[in-house]
């Protein structure tokens, strides 16, 4: 979301006449967004903003502003303490970017209903993929999430506008849209909701890939595993964070849903589309998680047996329901627990990939590979990030025979038969007879 938001204020600002500097050193406007949704991601951000200090100081012209969560979440305080920044604005103030690196300073963290940003259209990622957000904010408040405060109600763009940037990023090349929704599910464009808004993407010319996130267990209507399996387009990979496998700690965290709940959709998922892959945030050291809680969660990892997962260590955050409860872990148990979780779920990880040997991939390439430049990345309708020892073109999709897996990378070669720009992604996890 907030890759998104950057292309937002790019695109306010080229329209307003600006370019993108080469290096920092020749900027004349520096903007850092950020995210507040852990501690040490705002840890990170305050010491990047100091590190610019010494530029302003330097070159009193440059106007530095910081954008996003994080001025959201300190309000004023922030130019308090750091009063070498021109201006903050709040995810909902995004449009003020043009005034504000002009010449109004200030503090501008209001909360509106209306922020969509519907004027315009930022169609721009990293080619030939890209995100687009379809609704701002979030209603939920789990105890743990700083989130509805910093980003506000949750509004939804018009399928109308998502179908104008969609179409746009269609005739720039792109081939796959990640869908963007703090709570994605709730997505409601005048009663059209999630499962609609993907049928009519699919409709869009030369997008071949389409995946959305994320996924709240609790709000999952049943019917987007429907469309999700008629629709060769839509990416058979789901991220739905679990967040713990405890009932008990899921309850705490205001979750809205059990342990059997989540395992009963996980279930249905898997009965409707073969070889569908799941992804997941987990919590560790909830404020009262027990040893019981924590067993709990790993036997859930290893019921579920998730192809990827995000794992943190609980992080207090101001404003949170949860910052008022006693923290009775210990730093010494979470950093435990969390290393003890990071070991089952990077086994599973690493036996899920290597059971992609031999296969054959349908890839979407997505740029080259870094490591070595005469080699492509890629990507599956699984949504596996993948390596063929080839160099091919960007955009292009590609069967690709899987040789070796190194760490948890299928590496593959192409085939001689291309797909094309059509796919069926049915045959794309089949062992070669
Ligand atoms: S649904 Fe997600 S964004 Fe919303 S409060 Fe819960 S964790 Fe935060």
């Amino acid at each position: 979301m907030n890759i998104y938001d950057s292309n937002l204020m790019a695109s306010f600002l080229e329209e307003d006449g600006y370019i993108e500097a080469q290096s920092i050193e020749e900027a004349d406007v520096i903007i850092v967004n950020t995210c507040a949704v852990r501690e040490h991601a705002v840890n990170r951000v305050l010491s990047r903003i100091d590190s610019l200090k010494g530029l302003k100081k330097k070159y009193p012209h440059i106007r530095i502003g910081v954008t996003g969560c994080v001025p959201q979440h300190l309000k004023g305080t922030l130019l308090e303490k750091k009063p070498f920044i021109d201006f903050v604005l709040g995810p909902d103030n995004l449009k003020r970017i043009t005034s504000s690196v002009k010449d109004k300073a200030g503090v501008f963290v209001e909360f509106t209903d209306t922020a969509l940003y519907s004027e315009v259209s930022p169609a721009r990622g990293k080619f030939p993929e890209a995100f687009v957000s379809v609704m701002r904010g979030c209603n939920n408040f789990c105890s743990y999430c700083v989130v509805p405060y910093t980003r506000g109600k949750e509004k939804s763009r018009s399928i109308e506008n998502i179908v104008h940037e969609v179409s746009k990023l269609s005739k720039r090349g792109y081939k796959r849209v990640i869908l963007l929704g703090q709570n994605v599910n709730n997505y409601n464009d005048r009663g059209n909701g999630l499962p609609y808004l993907l049928s009519i993407i699919a409709k869009i010319k030369s997008i071949e890939r389409i995946g959305f996130l994320t996924s709240h267990p609790a709000y999952f209507p049943l019917v987007v595993i429907d469309v999700m399996k008629d629709e060769p387009k839509i990416e058979k990979s789901l991220h739905l964070p679990l967040q713990s496998g405890s009932s008990r700690i899921l309850k705490l965290m205001k979750r809205n849903y059990t342990k059997d709940e989540y395992i009963k959709i996980v279930d249905k998922i898997r009965d409707t589309i073969e070889d569908v892959t799941l992804s997941t945030d987990i919590v560790v050291g909830f404020p009262d998680e027990k040893e019981k809680d924590f067993t709990d969660t790993i036997n859930m990892v290893k019921r579920i047996g998730f192809d990827s997962a995000y794992m943190f260590k609980y992080s207090p955050r101001k404003s949170t329901l949860a910052n008022t409860f006693v923290d009775t872990v210990k730093e010494e148990t979470k950093k435990k627990r969390l290393n003890e979780l990071i070991r089952v779920q990077s086994e599973i990880t690493r036996n899920k990939s290597e059971s992609y040997k031999g296969k054959v991939l349908d890839v979407l390439i997505t740029g080259e590979n870094e490591k070595n430049l005469l080699e492509s990345n890629g990507i599956t309708l699984y949504n596996k990030r993948v390596v063929v020892k080839e160099k091919l073109r960007k955009g292009a999709i590609v069967k690709v025979r899987v040789e070796e897996v190194k760490g948890w990378t299928p590496i593959g070669v192409p085939l001689k038969e291309a797909i094309g720009s059509k796919q069926s992604g049915e045959s794309s996890h089949r062992l070669l007879s």
